[in-house]
C-alpha cells in the first residue's frame, strides 16, 4: 500500500530470498535453512543482494526497504551505500506491534516459516539483533514510530500522514 501511495518500488529482502529459494539459485540454497529456522541469513549474502537491487534503474526516484536492515552492521552498510549513491533515506519507520498480536497475525497468514516455534524464534532474534536499531536511528533523528496494533487502513493513514509531513 505504501509503495502504491508513494509510487516507488517495494523492496522486501524476504520476498527476494523466497524467490531465490523457489528458483533454487545458489543464494536460495544457502539461505533456506536460516529462513526455515527463523534465523537471520548471513550478512555476506544480504549485503550483495541489497547493493545489486539498489543499483537497478527503477530505484532512482525512491524505494521502500522492507525487512532490511535487520542488525547494526546492515544499518551501517546501508548508511554508507546511500551516501555513495547520494540518495539519503527520508524516514525509518518502526511499526510497533505487541508480540501476541504478531503471533496471531502470522499464524493466520500461514507462510512456510509461520509455525509458532519459528515465529517465537524470529521474535527472539528481533529482540537481540534488530531492536537495537531503534536506538541507532533515534539517535540519528531518523526514527518514526507508528502504532501497528491497528487495522491496515488506520496504519496506512498514519503512514500517509508521516510521508506527507
Ligand atoms: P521476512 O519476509 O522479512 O519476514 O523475512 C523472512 C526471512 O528471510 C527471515 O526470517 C530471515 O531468515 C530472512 N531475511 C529477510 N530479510 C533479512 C535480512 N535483512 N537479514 C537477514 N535475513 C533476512
Amino acid at each position: 500500500m505504501l509503495s502504491e501511495d508513494c509510487g516507488v518500488p517495494h523492496i522486501s529482502t524476504g520476498d527476494i530470498l523466497r524467490a531465490a529459494v523457489a528458483e533454487g539459485t545458489d543464494l536460495g540454497q544457502r539461505a533456506q535453512h536460516y529462513m526455515d529456522a527463523g534465523e537471520l541469513v548471513p550478512d555476506e549474502l544480504i549485503l550483495d543482494l541489497i547493493r545489486d537491487r539498489l543499483g537497478q534503474a527503477d530505484v532512482t526516484s525512491g524505494w521502500i526497504l522492507d525487512g532490511f536492515p535487520r542488525n547494526v552492521p546492515q544499518a551501517e552498510f546501508l548508511s554508507q551505500l546511500l551516501k555513495d549513491m547520494g540518495q539519503p533515506a527520508d524516514f525509518v519507520i518502526n511499526l510497533d506491534v505487541a508480540d501476541e498480536v504478531i503471533v496471531g497475525r502470522l499464524l493466520n497468514r500461514g507462510r512456510q516459516d509461520d509455525q509458532e516455534a519459528v515465529i517465537r524464534n524470529r521474535l527472539e532474534v528481533y529482540r537481540q539483533q534488530t531492536e537495537p536499531l531503534i536506538e541507532f536511528y533515534r539517535s540519528r533523528q531518523q526514527l518514526v514510530s507508528i502504532d501497528g496494533n491497528q487495522t491496515m487502513e488506520t496504519v496506512r493513514a498514519s503512514l500517509q500522514q508521516v510521508i506527507s509531513g
